[in-house]
């Protein structure tokens, strides 16, 4: 297996990294303190066609792989800047690129990949059942060429600079299908309609500027041509987008990590303390040597898991052993330039300590760290089940 980048490779990391130059600290800082969402940058992404990477040519896109996608999120993260913002577009896309119908693609593709739509917000995750996606609430029951849904749904990140959301709904009871996976859909939500019509959206107040919010979904009408895919089978769709979006959030970790290592190296390299830079200290050196030594594991196992993505193959536990150990990579290297940094990393002008914050959700979201264990203990190792 051979993990050097390509030449067309190394051109995509260095089209973002131009982008991405534009866009300072300060921005970042700025937004951060605001709350704001950065439109200019988003534009200037879907500018240089990098949020359509995985759109097809004939839908308008640049028709790229999960491996140069997951290239474009590291670029960003290996920078101020935090793909949090827009990697939605990127995950999500492989459930309606794989399931939806032609006519779905023709509709949907070609203005997401010019910027006229936005592809943003995924909706999931629910208050009384977190986790344990299955037995999640909300409802759709068909009444003619509509579903009606109820329900409610938290932590649904972009919601308001979103155009369209693809939301995963029962259509069966639980208590009527053989496997709790069975019953589940897709539907795609077209956001500008069904904000105040259906749909009302509470921002939520959050550690770090992500956007999230809390939707209560009463009677909310989505065309059954909306659905993608076939009735209740949609959870078997979202997982295929889990993995591609373990691999993504695996990629941004790196990236994250990468910024981190830099920033904390360079600082260690012109601070003086005692006559001679804090960096000739071994007390300096080691966290940050390890925090590099395990980043460049979690790249081996993002390239290893996004090769058999693209291929086709089954790379659920590579997925979720690269998005494990990109986390805790990238934690690890937040926390050792922090301590590099001194007082001064706690200054939000050198941005460690607020993407120290941005990159502590990847512990928790898209899944938290005990349900990745769980995953390779039970699914990997043949342990017992424990839930
Ligand atoms: C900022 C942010 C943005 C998000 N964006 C989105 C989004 O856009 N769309 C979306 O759908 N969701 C989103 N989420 C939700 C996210 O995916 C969930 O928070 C995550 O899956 C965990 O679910 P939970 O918060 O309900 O935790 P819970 O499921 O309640 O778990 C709480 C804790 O208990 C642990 N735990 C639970 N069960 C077990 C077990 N059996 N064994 C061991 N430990 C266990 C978990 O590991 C976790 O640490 C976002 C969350 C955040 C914080």
């Amino acid at each position: 297996m051979d993990f050097r980048l390509t030449e067309e490779q190394e051109q995509i990391r260095r089209g973002v990294r131009d982008v991405v130059s534009d866009f300072p600290g300060d921005y970042w800082q700025k937004l951060d303190r605001e709350l704001g969402y950065p439109t200019e940058f988003i534009d200037a992404l879907t500018e240089g066609g990098w949020l359509a990477a995985l759109i097809p040519e004939e839908h308008g896109g640049i028709g790229l792989g999960l491996l140069e996608a997951s290239l474009i999120l590291e670029a960003i993260n290996h920078s101020p800047a935090n793909a949090g913002v827009c990697h939605a577009q990127m995950y999500i896309m492989g459930t309606l690129l794989r399931h939806g119908s032609d006519e779905q693609k023709k509709r949907f593709l070609p203005p997401i990949a010019s910027g006229e739509l936005r592809l943003q917000a995924f909706g999931v995750t629910e208050p009384s059942t977190g986790s344990d996606t299955t037995k999640l609430k909300t409802f759709a029951s068909r009444r003619g060429d509509v579903y009606i849904v109820n329900g409610q749904k938290v932590w649904i990140s972009r919601t308001e600079h979103s155009d369209l959301m693809l939301l995963l709904v029962r259509t069966t009871p639980v208590e009527e299908v053989q496997k709790k996976t069975d019953g589940l859909s897709v539907l795609l939500v077209d956001l500008r309609e069904a904000i105040g019509h259906g749909v009302n959206v509470r921002p939520i107040d959050t550690m770090m500027n992500h956007h999230s919010c809390e939707l209560f979904i009463e009677d909310l009408e989505v065309p059954v041509a909306n659905l993608v895919g076939e009735e209740g089978k949609g959870f078997r769709y979202i997982l295929d987008g889990m993995n591609a979006e373990r691999i993504l959030i695996a990629a941004e970790c790196i990236g994250d990590a990468r910024f981190f290592i830099d920033r904390a190296s360079a600082y260690a390299r012109e601070r003086e303390v005692f006559g001679r830079p804090i960096g000739q200290n071994q007390g300096i050196q080691f966290p940050l040597a390890r925090a590099y030594a395990n980043t460049e594991a979690a790249d081996l196992l993002r390239f290893r898991a996004a090769t058999a993505f693209d291929a086709g193959e089954a790379c659920g536990a590579d997925a979720n052993i690269a998005k494990l150990l990109a986390a805790d990579a990238s934690w690890e290297a937040g926390n050792a330039a922090l301590q590099t940094l001194g007082g001064f990393g706690f200054a939000a002008e050198y941005d460690v300590e607020r993407k120290l914050r941005e990159t502590r959700l990847y512990q928790v979201a898209p899944v938290s760290t005990n349900l990745i264990l769980t995953f390779i203990a039970e699914r990997v190792l043949g342990l017992p089940r424990s839930y």
